[in-house]
């Protein structure tokens, strides 16, 4: 029903003057402002902005603390406030809908203000200047809000909310993880063509309600000024909606991609995955999809999308702790599976298929190699036959034994838990060490494949300077910092070094690839700081 979703700014603080935020709001492209006058408390400065000249439609809410507002005084004195900012016609009006079906008080007082009848039951026909009510100075709003999560019967929320003479109906939940966040985007596909909805989750795990709130006619998103400026967990800055998620290009036609983790917060996916498309042109957009560890959560996220293919989910990178799930889920339905995926016994990479089915691949194999293979050492085919110590045993370190593999290396692994570096060596066919014995490791190349040094435990390391001998050449899969503790001694002591950074650019550089072709691959590789003569010293 929205021809446009419009880009909403809260304001709830005149820390600095109201006037000149809401100035800071139009410059940064916010097409309204909602006044959150339970938190800003400065009721002469609301006064002044909302009686003053408009340089933007303004909502006037004062949301009660049971619904998550700060107002805990009187309820008549709300009403009355409510009533006169009102009467000076700010634009919208937001009040509860619980509220208003508590009190006739209420709905005749600020009913009057919104051109609604308190006794009506749906929106009145609304055509400027006819029908039983004239054109209003204000819209009502009507809202709910849940800050416990997202109920099993989300129908039934929206249908309460349908049934009222609310211009806009707004429901507003919150996010334990991507699941929940689709399920309030398909009630927003299913209701927006009949209302004026606003359909939101809250919490990190809400994000993808507010960046695609566009793409499925949303009335509204809300997105804060400054980063910290949030009035409800888990806005984005205006900024990052408008230039990391290309807000501006989302449309109905848009494809959805993103990244299923736990945790994912700290993914440099959308970053590198926006960039890509935009720079290819591509009408897509990446979003960080939080999914709760074990299997049961990622197949309730995974069957969800499935069935509700209007959501335009077309391809997924898989991370910790899910690659193995994601494997598993698409055996269990019945979905295709790469030889690839299948030997590292993981899957990083979902696609969609034109018939709505997925299949999974792995690109951790190869971009490995190729992360190696740009190391002078042994570029071209001078891995063949070299001495390898891989420190670990799980995901990343199965793909990168089954890529080398393929070159003839004389692979060892070294893991903590011992059990775990036999069966991926009998499995593979290599030898095992005991962990406590890593430092005497002596080959040509080392890899770390354990977490040791990834931020924030950035103090740590797999192996003491002092354990490492100045002609190996050493590649480290963690890249947040791109330069880890062990690449630092290693530097320091004369080895040749390789950041997981390259392996990571090199895998969503292959998932790119996959979903759009050449150029936006391009565009990934074109990320890697060593490929645009910079050196991954100090970046993080
Ligand atoms: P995983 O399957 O959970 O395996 C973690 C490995 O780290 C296991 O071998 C584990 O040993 C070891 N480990 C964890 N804490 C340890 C400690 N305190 N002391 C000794 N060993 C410890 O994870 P994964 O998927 O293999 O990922 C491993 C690392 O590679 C992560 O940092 C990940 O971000 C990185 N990675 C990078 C890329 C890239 O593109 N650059 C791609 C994939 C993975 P146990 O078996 O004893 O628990």
């Amino acid at each position: 029903m929205s021809s446009q979703t419009l880009l909403a700014v809260p304001l709830s603080s005149t820390g600095v003057a109201l006037e000149q935020q809401v100035r800071q709001a139009r410059a940064a492209g916010a097409d309204l402002v909602e006044l959150r006058v339970d938190r800003i408390g400065d009721l002469p400065a609301v006064e002044t902005l909302v009686a003053g000249a408009r340089l933007l439609p303004l909502i006037v809410t004062v949301r009660s603390a049971d619904e998550g507002g700060m107002w805990t005084g009187d309820e008549a004195e709300r009403v009355a406030l409510i009533e006169r900012l009102a009467s000076l016609g700010p634009g919208y009006v937001d009040v509860e809908h619980a509220a208003w079906q508590r009190s006739a008080n209420l709905r005749q007082r600020i009913g009057v203000l919104c051109g609604v009848r308190s006794d009506q039951a749906r929106p009145s026909e609304r055509r400027a200047g006819e029908g039983p009510f004239r054109r209003a100075a204000n819209r009502l709003i009507l809202s709910h809000h849940d800050f416990s999560g997202t109920p099993v019967d989300l129908d039934a929320v929206f249908d309460r909310l349908t049934a009222t003479p609310a211009e806009v109906i707004k429901a507003v939940f919150t996010a334990h993880d991507a699941t929940d966040a689709c399920r309030v985007l398909a009630q927003l596909r299913r209701r927006a063509g009949e209302r004026k909805v606003i359909a939101l989750a809250m919490g990190e795990a809400g994000l993808p309600t507010r960046i695609l709130a566009r793409k499925f006619g949303a009335f509204l998103t809300f997105a804060c000024l400054h980063p910290g400026g949030d009035s409800a967990p888990g806005q984005l800055p205006v900024e990052d909606l408008r230039s990391l998620y290309r807000w501006d290009q989302i449309g109905p036609g848009t494809r959805v991609y993103g990244v299923v983790g736990w945790p994912v917060a700290h993914s440099q996916g959308p970053e590198i995955h926006n960039a890509a498309m935009a720079v290819a042109d591509i009408d897509g957009v990446y979003v960080p999809l939080p999914v709760r560890p074990g299997y049961a959560e990622f197949t309730a996220f995974m069957d969800g999308v499935t069935r509700e293919r209007e959501l335009d989910l077309f391809g997924l990178s898989v991370t910790l702790p899910h690659k193995e799930h994601a494997l598993r889920w698409l055996d269990e339905r019945g979905f295709g599976v790469s030889g690839l995926a299948r030997q590292c016994g993981a899957a990083n990479t979902l696609t969609r298929r034109a018939d709505g089915t997925w299949e999974g691949d792995n690109t951790d194999a190869h971009a490995a190699l190729e992360a190696l293979q740009t190391a002078a050492r042994v570029g071209g085919d001078r891995l063949r036959g070299l001495r390898v110590d891989v420190l670990g045993a799980g995901g990343a370190a199965r793909a990168v034994v089954v890529a080398l593999r393929e070159h003839d290396c004389a692979i060892t692994i070294y893991n903590r838990t011992a059990e775990r570096a036999d069966r991926l060596a009998r499995e593979l066919r290599c030898a095992y060490k005991p962990w406590e014995q890593r430092r005497q490791c002596s080959g040509d190349v080392l890899i770390n494949c354990t977490s040791l040094g990834q931020w924030p435990a950035e103090s740590e390391t797999p192996l003491p300077e002092e354990a490492l001998r100045p002609q190996t050449l050493v590649f480290d899969m963690v890249y947040r910092p791109r330069l880890t503790r062990l690449l630092r001694a290693a530097r320091a002591r004369g080895c040749e070094v390789v950041s997981g950074f390259r392996m990571f650019i090199g895998q969503a550089a292959a998932q790119c690839e996959r979903w759009h072709g050449p150029a936006a691959a391009s565009a990934v590789r074109n990320c890697d700081p060593d490929r645009r003569g910079t050196t991954p010293a100090n970046t993080q």
